[in-house]
């Protein structure tokens, strides 16, 4: 190459014999120009095509700053020569000239032309590259706005159970910030009790990737900083993210759910208005009771207790108040007895009262007594005072009868002699009550 003189008399450089380099730098599809202080002395077709020029003349002799966008002119003003220095591609707008404009980035080198220092200025479009990596960005951004906000705790997992992220929901239900807990074993998420045997299940039964359990829902106890223990809910996904296998935990904390599921369980098996077990709950302890009485050779007594004259209460004093005397000798009851027999209430002014772990049945005497004692104190309803007292019939396990409904029917017969036969008292059942009676 030969540096000749313009016709404006400035230097430029005859690039016409540069051979086969030159057809190869035409063929390329990054803009290429060759500038000498600045100015452009050669752009390769790609080059004049990114900026909308018809021929070299569109360009050569330019300052290159003349095609970059006013916002990079100062940038472009410390000259090539200083930013050939960046080893980087630098990214700029191009200034087309239609007047649009066009992302790309930028490299430039140094370069020696027949002892001239002159710069190789490669450009390449990146709309392409930015539109995909916004679309990426804004992806990510999504994806992370989701996470942030959604009320389910999602963690990830390496196969080995370690945690490696922890959304704002997983930090809010633990209580812990995510840094306290990324890069630890999930097991220090769990309630210390259970942490051993769940870090042996995840590790048998979970993180072999083949458990029937991926994929459904499964409870544990959680530890929360502050609360403590409580009852989570936890779905575990595999994931495979490029060639590494991961785990996707979805949880909630569940204690409102089981204690609503606990509060239905509770109004299913006891009396709204004394708290005190239901006839249904009653006849499994009574089942369950004369199993185990059987088996390790104990007796059971079964006493049915109904109130004296209580309907006379509601006619004068109104139904509440009957209601108010019922919770009272509801809880009288309950006293008496020990906290592992049980007192039901079956109907309106109904009881039932199963004693356990008897070595033999005289017990259920003692106990009518004190029944019977604590119904002498008057009961205070609205500023009155009420006393009742109350028939009880006793039937004994294994003497009387063997299974729940017989020892039911017998104790029910007792208290209906009591009944008949002056009421406030009890009675042990005997074969001969119903003839009697
Ligand atoms: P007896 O001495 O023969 O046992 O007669 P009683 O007046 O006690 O009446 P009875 O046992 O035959 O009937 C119980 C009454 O209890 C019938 C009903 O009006 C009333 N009752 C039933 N359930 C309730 C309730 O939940 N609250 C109130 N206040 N009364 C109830
Ligand atoms: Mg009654």
């Amino acid at each position: 190459m030969a540096q000749q003189e313009s016709v404006s008399g400035q230097a430029y450089i005859d690039l016409s014999r540069a051979g086969w380099g030159m057809t190869l730098v035409d063929t390329a599809s990054n803009l290429f120009a060759i500038c000498l202080d600045n100015k452009i002395q050669y752009m390769n077709k790609a080059g004049l095509c990114l900026l909308g020029a018809d021929s070299q003349q569109d360009v050569l002799g330019h300052d290159f700053a003349d095609f970059i966008h006013a916002d990079y002119k100062e940038f472009l003003a410390y000259g090539l020569e200083f930013l050939a220095e960046e080893e980087d591609f630098i990214p700029l707008k191009l200034l087309k000239r239609d007047g649009s404009t066009l992302d790309v980035k930028m490299l430039i080198n140094d370069i020696q032309v027949d002892g001239l220092d002159a710069h190789i200025v490669e450009l390449q479009d990146i709309t392409e590259y930015k539109r995909a990596s916004e679309a990426v960005r804004d992806r990510e951004h999504r994806l992370k706005s989701i996470l942030n906000t959604v009320t389910e705790g999602i963690m990830t997992l390496s196969v080995k159970g370690i945690v490696q992220t922890f959304n704002p929901a997983a930090e809010k239900i633990f209580g812990r910030p995510a840094q306290t807990v990324i890069g630890h074993h999930i097991e220090v998420l769990m309630d210390p009790e259970y942490r051993d045997p769940y870090k042996r299940f995840l590790e048998r039964k979970i993180l072999n990737g083949n458990s029937p359990l991926m994929g459904k829902p499964w409870e544990l106890v959680g530890s929360h900083e502050e609360k403590g223990r409580f009852p989570l809910e936890m779905t575990l996904t595999k994931l495979q993210v490029g060639n590494e296998l991961i785990y996707t935990a979805v949880f909630r904390d569940i204690t409102e759910r089981k204690q609503s599921e606990e509060r239905i369980r509770h109004m299913a098996h006891h009396d709204t208005l004394t708290g005190l077990p239901n006839r249904h709950l009653f006849t499994d302890r009574l089942n369950h009771a004369i199993k185990s009485a059987q088996r390790y050779n104990k007796a059971l007594v079964l006493m049915f207790v109904d109130l004296d004259k209580f309907k006379p209460i509601n006619d004068t004093l109104g139904h509440e108040a009957g209601d108010v005397v019922l919770q009272v000798v509801a809880k009288r009851f309950r006293k008496i007895i020990r906290e592992s027999d049980t007192v039901a209430r079956i109907g309106g002014d109904e009881f039932v009262i199963l004693l356990e772990e008897l070595d033999n049945s005289d017990a259920g005497v003692l106990v009518a007594d004190k029944l019977l004692e604590s119904m002498e104190e008057p009961i205070l309803v609205s500023g009155r005072e009420c006393r009742l007292g109350a028939s009880i019939g006793i039937a004994r396990f294994p003497e009387d009868a063997m299974d729940c409904d017989e020892l039911l029917r017998c104790a029910d017969e007792a208290m209906y002699a009591v009944k008949t036969s002056g009421r406030n008292g009890y009675k042990l059942y005997e074969p001969t009550l119903s003839v009697l009676g």
